[in-house]
């Protein structure tokens, strides 16, 4: 469990009620969901009482194919009586967080960068999401809880890096992010600040003036790691929103999920890499599966995502192919899953 964090912060007031731009609405109701699809229930053997609720924004609705029982996108948020299978090895806290957890909130498993959880909400819930059986439900804001975090960041000088985690840390309100980002560049020692979120993909309009002129203005040299998995996510409202950040010298990253029926074949993984790079974001990791209880069915075996990698190498640029990571508990890092040499017969 990732368990303690000090109280979530607000989360953005257009996610909670109020009025809402159109595609912010979120749908959370299975047989909505594909009744907008034209698609049955029992075709898809979709879950109607899934144990981590549907979640979905229109926006990311609206790049569903109508009709497209394997569509890509579709097969990411819709829960399926596949999870509840229990297998062998796919367990609630594959990562064992709890052990890095040393202050609430905070992080610090690798070495010069610390991880800040900001918020436990999502505005998508991603079936294979490792942090699906962490409460997602959002608190009331708490900022005194942050302060134990500050502390251990100004109190150790060799972290130089700050990174937003969560949930989705750009789920928050820009307020709650202007007085977070104050605070951690009120400490001398960071220089680099780094946003890991969802949202530029699922509702690219939350990068709005106000989210990129509080980035724009900051003294720390600001990256943002967007979290893609098939090309057909990447559509030109996501262009245009990211255009804005790399307008104001914002290095942009995508990462990744290897996963089963969605994005496991070369050509969706090269046109990945190739649409990314057309709007400007360059790929950093692809991360195969963690094990987590109810995510096994998008799990993609090791020796193949080994072959996957190789024929992306003999495909795109070195610098359009990401690293193959894989989470290990306790690893000074992501552990590469490096394509063999010995095939290659030099
Ligand atoms: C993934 C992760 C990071 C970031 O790792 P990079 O290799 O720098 O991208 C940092 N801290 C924690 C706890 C992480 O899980
Ligand atoms: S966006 Fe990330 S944190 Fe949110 S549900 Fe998906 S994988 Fe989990």
């Amino acid at each position: 469990m990732i368990a303690r964090r000090p109280a979530d912060l607000q989360v953005e007031s257009s996610h909670q009620g109020g009025t809402k731009h159109p595609l912010r609405r979120v749908c959370r109701d299975g047989d909505e969901l594909l009744g907008r699809l034209g698609l049955a229930a029992e075709d898809l053997a979709a879950d109607p009482f899934p144990a981590f609720a549907l979640r979905v924004p229109d926006a990311f609705i609206a790049r569903m194919r109508p009709g497209d029982a394997a569509d890509p996108l579709l097969r990411q948020v819709l829960p399926t009586l596949a999870e509840r299978l229990a297998v062998p090895g796919f367990v609630d806290d594959p990562l064992a967080e709890a052990s890095a957890n040393r202050v609430p909130g905070l992080m610090h498993k690798f070495a010069g960068r610390v991880l800040l959880i900001v918020t436990g909400h999502c505005p998508i819930h991603c079936r294979y999401c490792f942090r699906r059986h962490f409460a997602h439900a959002a608190n009331r804001p708490s900022r005194e809880g942050w302060a134990q975090a500050f502390d251990y960041i100004r109190r150790d000088d060799s972290v130089t890096e700050v990174i937003l985690s969560g949930g989705d840390p750009l789920s928050v309100s820009d307020r709650q992010l202007q007085w977070l980002i104050g605070q951690i560049e009120a400490i001398p020692h960071v220089r680099r600040l780094r946003i890991h979120s969802r949202l530029p993909v699922v509702v690219p309009d939350r990068l709005g003036p106000g989210l990129v002129g509080l980035l724009a203005a900051s003294r720390l040299q600001t990256s943002l790691v967007i979290h893609a998995n098939h090309p057909r996510e990447l559509d030109d409202s996501v262009a245009e929103a990211l255009s804005l950040l790399r307008r104001e010298g914002i290095v942009l990253l995508n990462q990744a999920v290897l996963l089963a029926g969605v994005n496991d074949r070369v050509e969706v993984l090269a046109e990945l890499s190739e649409r990314l790079f057309a709007i400007g974001v360059l790929p950093y990791y692809l991360h195969l599966l963690d094990r987590v209880a109810g995510a096994a069915h998008f799990a993609v075996p090791d020796e193949r995502a080994i072959l996957l990698q190789q024929a992306l190498l003999t495909r795109l640029p070195g610098y359009l192919v990401p690293r193959f990571v894989r989470e290990i508990a306790q690893a000074p890092s992501k552990v590469p899953i490096l394509a063999s040499t010995a095939s290659t017969g030099r």
